[in-house]
């Protein structure tokens, strides 16, 4: 497919380095094993385990740091975030139910993974991040990480309201609660996953849009994020 193509062809998304990123054998078998821990761990849907098993996750870590990449866990990517565990970007991808072709919002872009693995699942994947220097560096990425995926700065809280609706949101940093704007933005039918909690550690939640007026919410255990923050920030 044309833009498993793009992705493959992508450097690496902190861009700490100028020395093309090449996935070898050794990234393959790694990867393979790191998708058969997660077969290990409950997760079960085809779709993700593929995705995850095609999107070169080395390609998003600086070079330096290339072993780490198909360990089941987070990592730094500069100012101060992470890329999320692996088995949490499996988990919140296969909570989302996606099909083919949906329109699906990420809150917190971070070096663009997760966005990744849901563009390899055919979402047409809008994703926003809040600090500049990341959303910069993947957005100078040329080509583009993948067609499918397009990026904004700006403040998750607010959503997309020009792109509204989603057919699916997901929240890739501690929420405090869901935003009422990105409840608006879903369609009646979609669902959106989040980790919601104030504290360091967060409840994965899962809310189907029943009609305008009425969400059904599940739980699904608890896991750790960066948090969510207000503003958007110039820093670091
Ligand atoms: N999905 C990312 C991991 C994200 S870590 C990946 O695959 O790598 C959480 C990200 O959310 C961080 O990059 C952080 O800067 C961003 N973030 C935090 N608060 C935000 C907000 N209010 N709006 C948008 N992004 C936010």
């Amino acid at each position: 497919m044309l833009y498993i193509f793009a992705v493959y062809k992508i450097p690496p998304s902190n861009l700490m380095t100028s020395t093309p990123i090449t996935d070898t054998f050794r990234h393959k078998g790694l990867r393979k094993k790191l998708i058969d821990l997660l077969r290990s761990k409950g997760i079960s849907d085809e779709n993700v385990l593929t995705a995850m098993n095609i999107i070169p996750r080395h390609f998003f870590f600086d070079s330096s740091f290339l072993e780490f990449a198909y360990e089941d866990k987070a990592f730094p990517i500069g100012s101060g975030q992470t890329i999320s565990q692996p088995y949490t970007v499996a988990f919140q991808s296969e909570l989302l139910q996606l099909e083919k072709g949906m329109r699906v919002l990420e809150v917190g872009t971070g070096s663009g993974y997760q966005a990744s693995v849901l563009a390899e699942m055919d979402a047409r994947v809008f994703s926003i991040e809040r600090q500049k220097l990341l959303y910069d560096t993947l957005k100078s990425l040329s080509p583009p990480l993948n067609y499918r995926i397009r990026l904004f700065y700006g403040d998750g809280y607010a959503g997309l309201p020009a792109h509204a609706p989603f057919d699916r949101i997901l929240i890739t940093a501690a929420a405090p609660f869901i935003p009422e704007a990105l409840i608006n933005q879903l369609k009646t039918g979609g669902i959106l996953v989040a980790p919601v909690g104030k504290n360091d550690v967060q409840i994965m939640t899962r809310i189907f849009k029943i009609s305008d007026t009425e969400i059904k919410t599940e739980t699904h255990g608890s896991f750790r994020f960066v948090p969510m923050l207000t503003d958007k920030a110039q820093d670091i």
